[in-house]
């Protein structure tokens, strides 16, 4: 079962994405999803949740496709190709951004950088988020103004459509926050409400989650009671296994290499972890 992840694919790279990661082009999203179709079999998120649930193993080779960060991109560039070569999907949304509503933080910090070029914007955390606001609004940079120009989040009627289409949603946490710098408490708040009101606002039958940036240092006290309001739950430690029976380690696909080359290197990775018996995440 391969789970490769991405966040944008497009050509451009925009200016609250290009000084924090590469966008996969077009052309390489393409080929990654020729070689994916002529080795593996796309699968739906039902499927998925169904062959967890029955603790089933699969005979045949299948993926899932997931979007982080619910990038309007997914609407205008990655769904029609999806359509046309019917492969499956899943979208993670953060719902204190979906309608353009606010900004990720590490957005705010990419767009500052573009302008000011100072290294230490870029590694502002979460917890200090207001001084990117401040950085703003003192080098007049309006982030209200990028949202309603730019619009990088997919609209509620968007997701709709998409819906209707047959792609699946899922949670990213309310507002992007990076786990291990949360309490236990905090971290279960940002996925109990995000899942919710996803599943809510439209109408799923199905409740998915994956963590922002890391799951790294979530315990299993909290993935236990994470498995109270979720089906499953994806992070993106690559091919891995993980001790948390309803969660699927996922394979970060924007790399500069080509789609065959990333899941080569990650399946000779993991038959070397395999050895060292470091193939599978403990939780504590
Ligand atoms: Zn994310």
């Amino acid at each position: 079962m391969l789970l490769p992840f991405y966040h944008i694919v497009s050509d451009e790279n925009p200016v609250h994405i290009k000084n924090l990661y590469q966008s996969r082009s077009i052309q390489k999203f393409k080929d990654d999803l020729d070689f994916l179709l002529e080795h593996y079999q796309s699968i739906s998120l039902q499927e998925l949740i169904a062959l967890n649930k029955e603790g089933k193993t699969i005979d045949k080779n299948c993926f899932h496709l997931t979007f982080d960060d619910g990038l309007s991109e997914f609407h205008t560039i990655i769904a029609p190709i999806l359509k046309q070569k019917k492969v499956h999907a899943t979208v993670f949304l953060n719902t204190d951004f979906i309608d353009n509503k606010n900004l990720f933080y590490r957005f705010k910090a990419s767009i500052l950088y573009d302008r000011l070029k100072e290294e230490v914007i870029l590694s502002i955390p979460y917890s200090n988020v207001k001084e990117l606001d401040v950085l703003a609004v003192k080098n007049g940079i309006d982030f209200d103004d990028y949202l309603s120009t730019k619009k990088p989040y997919l609209s509620s009627s968007q997701i709709k459509e998409l819906i209707n289409d047959g792609f699946t949603f899922g949670a990213h946490s309310l507002d992007h926050p990076l786990y291990k710098g949360l309490t236990e408490e905090q971290q279960l708040t940002q996925t109990k409400e995000s899942v919710e009101i996803i599943s809510s606002q439209f109408n799923l039958d199905y409740k998915v989650f994956s963590f922002p940036f890391t799951d790294n240092g979530v315990t299993k006290k909290v993935f236990n009671e994470i498995d109270q309001c979720a089906d499953l739950t994806f992070g993106s430690a690559g091919l891995k296994e993980d001790d948390a029976p309803n969660h699927f380690q996922r394979i970060p696909m924007e790399i500069d290499k080509s789609g065959k080359e990333i899941i080569k290197a990650e399946y000779l990775y993991y038959l070397m972890k395999e050895k060292a018996g470091k193939h599978k995440i403990v939780r504590r």
